[in-house]
This record gives C-alpha cells, structure tokens and sequence, in this order.
C-alpha cells in the first residue's frame, strides 16, 4: 500500500510513496503530511482470530494489512520491544475503573508514558531502513514532555540517527526534564528553548522547511526526518494498541464481540485520537470518538462547532502540559480523509494564513459523526483524580481529561467507554499528590514518596533512579539560536 500527500502533489515530489519512504521523509508538498491511500479492512474473523493472539501477533498482522515494505526481522525485532514493558505478555493491561468505563494503561514501557507505545518500536524500523539505505538521518523532535525521552531512548546509540531533541524550558515536569537531560549518547542532542511547545513545534516545522539548513545538512551527508506524529511511522503503531484494548474486554467477556464501544482519548497533536479513528475506519467496532482536552479547548472548540481558531489565543500553561497544544498536527489527516486533498489544502493554508478555517455544515455532520469533545479544566480534573483515588485508582492528570469527556460526551449511557491513560502517574507526581492530600507539593520527587506512601505502591526504579544521574544535557538557548546549536552538534 503506498501513501499519499494531504494537501497534493507540487509536481516536484512523487506523487506516491512506500511506507520507508514515508517515514524516512515524513513532509509532502505544500507543507502537508503523508496518509495512506486506502485503508485496509478487518472482518470480525480477523478479530475473532487475534483475541487471544497477544499483542505481538496482532501487530504484525496489521502491519502486514498496511503492506510495509518492511523486513520481516526488523518488524519481530521491532516488536520484541514490547517485551521490555513491565508484563511482556500483556504490554497494555486494560483496567475497569467504574461500571461501564475501562482504562487502557498505554504507559508501561521504559519512560512511562504513551510515547514508548510507538517510538519503542519505531526507532529501530528507522535505524534499520537507514542502515539499508547507508543513509545518515538526523531526527529533529519537539517535545511537549514525552516525546522527547520516548525518542532519545528508542534511538541512543542506533546506527544511522542522530536525534535532536527541543523542548520547552520550563514548561515539562522535573521526571520528564530529567529524562532527557540525562541522557547521554553521542547520537543524541537535547536543547532547552525559552518558550512554549507551540513555539519548539514551530521551530521545528520551520526548520524542516528552511533551504539554509537543507544545504548545510547536505554537507554534512544527513538527512531530516522526524519523530513527532506527523511521521507515519508513529501514527501505524498507534492504530494497533486500540484494537488490543477493545479485544482486551472481549477476552476479559466484559463486552460481546461485535459491541460497539465508546473510546476516549485525551489529545493534543491528535495522534492517538488518529489511531482510533483509523481503527474505527478498518471495521473496529467503534460507536463514537470523545476527545478530551484541557483548558487549551481549540479541539473541543472545532468538533462542536467546525471552526478551528487560533486567532487571539496562546497557549495556556495547564497540569497536563503534554496536551498544551494549539495547532493539531493531525487533524490534517482526518480532514484529508473526509474531505480529501484539495479541500484539506484550502483549509490548511487559511489556518497558516489567517489562523482560522470552518467547516461547512455538511462536512461538520461529516466530524460529529465519529466525534464529540470536552475540555476539562484543571479544577475539574484534580476532582477526577481524587475520585478515581478513592476507588483505588491513581492516574495521571491527562487521563483525568477523559473522566470529563466520559461524564459528558455519552449520548447512550448503555454504550461502554475505553479510555487511554497515557501517561504513570510518577511523571505528574506533584499534580496527582495536590489532588488526593490537598497539599501543594512543589518538588517531583517528595511528591512521589507521598503518593507511593498514601497509595501503597512502589515507585519504579526508572524514575527513581533518574534523581542521582548526573546532568549530560546543558544547553539552553533562545528560538533563534536552535539553527547553529544544531549545526555544531553535526559538525563535532
Ligand atoms: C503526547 C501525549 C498526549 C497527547 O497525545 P496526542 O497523540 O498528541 O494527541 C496526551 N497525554 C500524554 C501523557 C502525552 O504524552
């Protein structure tokens, strides 16, 4: 299966590529993103038959569905990744939290959040394919908190990539800033930017558009690809984990194949509300959508009212920053496969232009079909954590989001939810332990001893161990510096 351009072809680039290709360059023309040209389709046999599969099996099988020009070693190396998660036979355990609402923990792999989900696997089909080539690939990253250690860990010391890595000074929690500053290889690079995680993704947009840094990039015999959810190579992976949870409750006989459920997703760049939809689109039994977001509500703003406006707002800083997002990478891709290319490249280039498009009606109907939306404010969602606490249940302030959209995007309440966790609550510890003392807790690492000691659970040595290792990654600098930061760590 071959993938195609969201915004159309400029007729310089193909019109038409493989998945290596896509994921190797992940921009098309006009400054648009790779989809897939059709989407494969499973029967309830295909999900019969993977029920009691595990998650390995089903992820080959839909790799397989999307034809990747992968080799097929690579993909079981790739895979076997998933055996380093906390259990190797059920990477993504699914949780009941209330009556009619079950948790899918996408948080079990080596930097506790949802990230490793697809980067773990990613980064070595990407290394691999570079390897083939005996190409060089410089991997650019702009982190709102997870990203950035999700690919400085899947990628330290692979052959072939040398990743980048920019985030918001400031604007990520003490676990997540000590997950990448830590890091040390000489493959990888990570900058601190005075700003917001708007201003590091524009950065990098702008930066993979810039013909001075392409040139300087060809001296050096490297090319630009990157790992955010623009890339293909990461939104693949995330259609798979949806179909386990939902054959997860089928196995757990808490749903009857066939049974349509709600999923609820708290998003920012759209990339796991991206997967369910394609899931949903490849025959997944899916009712409906609910997107959840934070105070910085553009998403929720757009599903209920098919006008996405970015005039006269910033972002505002909130308790789950990796939701702290205005413009959503992948809406471009769901518009693209309703609306298709030529109309995704008007609404596109007004967004860019005038920072605003709407939807006709008819193409809203088009969107409401498959989504509703909620925000949840910070308020609420410490109320959402204290609650799901008194049930037992500790999680982090994205996935309190979701209690929100559960509450109030149900039109039939007969209608069982899914919800992602996306994140442990060990990267937002000072949140969650505010939430369920009421305590302010400024610092990560008190906060976590108080939770582990008010709940009764240990903290695991990934993060425990992060306190006593010494800072590798100094820098950090001013937008207009990240260019020649770059360039020096190429050139050393
Ligand atoms: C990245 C992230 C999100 C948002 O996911 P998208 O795919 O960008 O919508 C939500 N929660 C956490 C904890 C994340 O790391």
């Amino acid at each position: 299966m071959n993938f195609i351009e969201t915004r159309g072809n400029d007729g310089q680039k193909p019109t038409s590529i493989t998945f290596s290709q896509a994921i190797l360059s992940p921009m098309s023309s006009f400054g648009g993103v790779y989809s897939p040209e059709s989407l494969p389709s499973f029967d309830e046999a295909f999900f019969q038959a993977h029920v009691n599969s595990g998650y390995k099996t089903l992820a080959k099988d839909v790799l397989a569905a999307f034809e990747v020009d992968i080799d097929e070693s690579v993909i079981d190396e790739a895979l076997s990744l998933y055996d380093a998660f906390d259990d190797s036979t059920n990477p993504v355990p699914v949780v009941k939290v209330y009556d009619d609402l079950y948790v899918s923990e996408l948080y079990h792999g080596p930097t506790r959040a949802f990230k490793d989900m697809a980067l773990q696997p990613f980064g070595k089909v990407l290394s691999s394919v570079a390897q083939a080539r005996n190409e060089k690939y410089l991997i650019l990253a702009a982190t709102s908190g997870d990203t950035g250690p999700a690919a400085l860990e899947t990628f330290k010391n692979r052959d072939n990539v040398q990743v980048v890595c920019l985030y918001p000074d400031g604007g990520t929690s003490d676990v997540q800033r000590l997950q990448m500053v830590t890091e040390d290889a000489n493959n990888l690079k990570v900058i601190g930017i005075h700003g917001d995680f708007d201003d590091a993704q524009s950065a990098l947009k702008s930066l993979l558009t810039s013909e001075t840094f392409a040139e300087a990039l060809k001296e050096n015999d490297v090319s630009l690809s990157a790992a955010n959810s623009v890339n293909f190579g990461r939104i693949i992976f995330q259609t798979i984990y949806h179909i386990y949870s939902y054959l997860e409750l089928v196995r757990q006989s808490s749903i009857e194949m066939g049974e349509k459920v709600y999923l609820n997703v708290p998003s920012g760049n759209f990339g796991n509300a991206l997967g369910g939809y394609y899931a949903l689109k490849m025959g997944l039994p899916v009712k409906q959508i609910h997107i959840a977001s934070n105070n910085n509500n553009v998403l929720t703003e757009f599903i209920t009212t098919g006008k996405y406006d970015l005039r006269d707002v910033s972002v505002i800083p909130t308790t789950s920053p990796a939701m702290d997002i205005l413009k959503s990478s992948n809406i471009e891709r769901v518009l693209f496969d309703l609306l298709g290319a030529e109309r995704t490249k008007v609404l596109m280039s007004q967004l860019d232009d005038n920072k605003f498009y709407e939807l006709t009606a008819a193409e809203l109907k088009k969107v409401q079909a498959i989504f509703a939306a909620d925000f949840c404010n910070d308020e609420e969602g410490l109320a959402y954590i204290k609650q799901a606490f008194e049930v037992g249940y500790l999680m982090c302030p994205h996935t309190a989001t979701c209690f929100k959209a559960y509450d109030t995007c149900r039109e039939d309440t007969s209608i069982k939810t899914i919800a992602y966790s996306t994140a442990e609550w060990t990267k937002f510890s000072p949140v969650i332990a505010q939430a369920i003392t009421g305590e302010k807790v400024s610092n990560d690492q008190a906060a976590l001893e108080m939770i582990a000691d008010r709940a009764k659970v240990t903290i695991p040595t990934q993060i425990s161990a992060l306190f006593s290792k010494p800072i590798a990654q100094k820098t950090v600098v001013d937008k207009q510096d990240i260019e020649k930061e770059i360039l020096a760590f190429l050139n050393a």
